[in-house]
């Protein structure tokens, strides 16, 4: 079972069964559902946001074990970074289950780089990674970041 041994190492059982941040805050600025249909992965992520860094993240959900590993992986991984920071770690976990070699400051959510090998799963993996980018997006719509350039 080599694929499978390598890809359900203890930290991706650790995280799954045990998920970092997964709880509704008392309080945040968005809640943002994200869902994997072909898989039947469901999550909602709390963010917040203190001076432009990620100041809680949180998540809710259900799902296969990769997909809720994943997201404790994430908030992990964003926790304390600007949005700028974090949407580059979303890019970098893509890339790392798209195949590419795993960037250094992915730090423990590269335990996952197993995915890449297993297609129907990737989506599962990247389900908190895309949901975090629509909920970025959203809040930066919402405190007018995208202001219009009036010349
Ligand atoms: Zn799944």
């Amino acid at each position: 079972m080599g694929i499978l041994g390598d890809l359900y190492q203890a930290a991706v059982l650790e995280h799954s069964r045990r998920p970092r941040n997964r709880y509704r805050p008392d309080r945040y600025d968005l809640a943002y559902p994200g869902v994997n249909p072909g898989c039947g992965d469901e999550i909602t992520l709390y963010l917040a946001l203190d001076d432009g860094r990620v100041a809680t993240v949180a998540f809710e959900g259900e799902g296969c074990a990769i997909s809720q590993a994943s997201a404790s992986l994430m908030t992990e991984a964003v926790k304390g970074r600007t949005a700028r920071e974090a949407l580059a770690l979303a890019e970098d976990f893509k890339a790392m289950v798209r195949g590419e070699e795993p960037a250094e400051r992915l730090g423990e959510a590269r335990v996952l780089r197993g995915v890449s090998r297993l297609h129907a799963r990737v989506k599962c993996a990247t389900l908190p990674w895309v949901t975090l980018e629509h909920a970025l997006a959203e809040l930066d719509a919402a405190d007018g970041g995208a202001a219009p350039d009036t010349g």
